[in-house]
């Protein structure tokens, strides 16, 4: 394989891009190649601007569940854009597609569309805290919510108190309001309650870690937290802009039946353009200006071409409720081919996966929370994934990232996948 374009352009990138990629993943500096530049895509397939395709496997990290260019989804898209490409005001599209979600998940009874799962995520937080004039939120360490820079915090591992920023630039009073828990551990959660219960707004999470590779919550774990805000007139915000239309139509909440107060969208909702949302209980929304105190607003917010793929994608899916079997049953065989490669080449390796969704990790496991996601032997990742990408399969470029799984991969390709991971 050739990489000579890719290459070049990266060069000439990194003089005028910092890094030389508009989202630091991109630039594969955590499996050392060059990133891919890619050119164009359709369904199951991905190809770079030196001509190599790929099965991708990363799906624009996730809104891909319908696979590349979908024609229904593209031919909407431009049939929207010849009617304009934005206008500031109102449209039916906006409706609709909040109707569309509310239908997907009862518990978003009113939802505002922004433009990204960072800004879904911000705004969410702040409803809460004018929803119940509350200033702290407890967030789990590993799980990602975006840049804003209240949420990007990791506890440091003596703290579960007082959270530090995970960024330079972001000053330390900016998260001194942010608390962090333990992903699947209860007593971490009670602890912070028992001693801030009455001041926490909320308590947000992924429902499936995502972020920190694949992590599935444990029995009960999402129960308790229902439990525990109640208790404390706290609201639970479920983070669904990776498992939202994926781990079924209805997201997390419905694959596990627990019904958070709050829920924020992006990936999949935008059905590929920059579209994201965030929603709940009337009472809790309509807080959000114009109808309540608390501001938030976007020039491009509902903007009419993303809210046509959004609806296109949403429609589809609706249609197509074995999609989400079918995706389950592929993910699961792609599962069982890093078992067979484990068992033939002794590497230690665990495997998490739900839904569409997994995570191989190179330990020996098992994987139920950030410390022992970080245990994975990131040097075999890298390893792994260029030993995948040769081959023609692209996965994440990162162990913390998840493998994701488009209605386009046939059981062919799949199955030509199992045997590049079985090597
Ligand atoms: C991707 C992601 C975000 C951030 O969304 P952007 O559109 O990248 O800003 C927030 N939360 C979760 C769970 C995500 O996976």
């Amino acid at each position: 394989m050739n990489f000579e374009k890719s290459e070049q352009l990266f060069e000439k990138s990194k003089r005028r891009i910092p890094g030389g990629v508009n989202s630091p993943v991109r630039a594969f500096g955590a499996v050392g190649r060059t990133p891919l530049f890619i050119d164009h895509a359709k369904g199951s397939h991905i190809t770079d601007v030196d001509g190599n395709i790929y099965l991708d496997y990363v799906c624009s990290w996730g809104p891909g569940i319908l696979g590349h260019a979908h024609p229904e989804v593209v031919e909407a898209v431009q049939r929207a854009c010849a009617d304009g490409l934005t206008y500031g005001a109102p449209t039916e599209k906006e409706w609709r597609l909040a109707e569309l979600i509310h239908e997907a998940m009862g518990s978003v009874e009113k939802v505002r569309l922004v433009s990204s799962g960072t800004e879904a995520v911000m705004s969410a937080v702040r409803a809460a805290r004018g929803y119940t004039g509350r200033d702290l939120i407890i967030k789990f360490k590993g799980n990602y919510h975006g840049h804003s820079d209240g949420l990007l915090v990791k506890a440091g591992s003596a703290a579960l108190t007082t959270a530090v920023p995970d960024s330079s630039g972001v000053p330390v009073s900016y998260t001194q309001n942010t608390l962090v828990a333990l992903y699947n551990d209860p007593d971490s959660v009670k602890e912070l309650m028992e001693k801030y219960g009455k001041q926490v707004a909320a308590i947000i999470l992924e429902p499936v870690a995502a972020n920190m590779g694949v992590v599935l919550p444990q029995k009960g774990f999402l129960e308790f937290l229902r439990e525990i805000t109640r208790q404390y007139g706290a609201l639970l915000i479920f983070d669904e802009v990776i498992t939202g239309f994926r781990l079924g139509y209805g997201g997390a909440q419905e694959y596990f039946n627990v019904v958070p107060d709050m829920t924020t969208l992006g990936k999949i909702v935008g059905g590929g353009m920059p579209m994201a949302a965030y929603g709940g209980r009337a009472e809790i929304m309509d807080m959000v200006s114009p109808a309540g105190p608390v501001y938030q607003a976007g020039t491009l917010s509902g903007n009419p071409v993303a809210t046509t793929a959004g609806i296109a994608t949403l429609e589809i899916l609706k249609a197509h409720p074995e999609y989400y079997r079918e995706l389950e049953r592929k993910a699961r065989r792609l599962a069982l081919a890093f078992a067979e490669r484990a068992k033939k080449t002794g590497e230690k390796l665990w495997v998490n996966q739900i839904g569409s969704l997994l995570s191989v990790f190179f330990t020996e496991g098992p994987v139920q929370d950030y410390d022992s996601a970080l245990a994975s032997d990131t040097k075999a990742y890298g390893a792994y994934f260029g030993e995948m990408l040769d081959q023609g399969v692209y996965v994440a470029p990162s162990q913390f990232e998840a493998m994701f799984v488009s209605a386009a991969h046939t059981d062919e390709e799949i199955e030509e996948t199992c045997k590049v991971i079985c090597g």
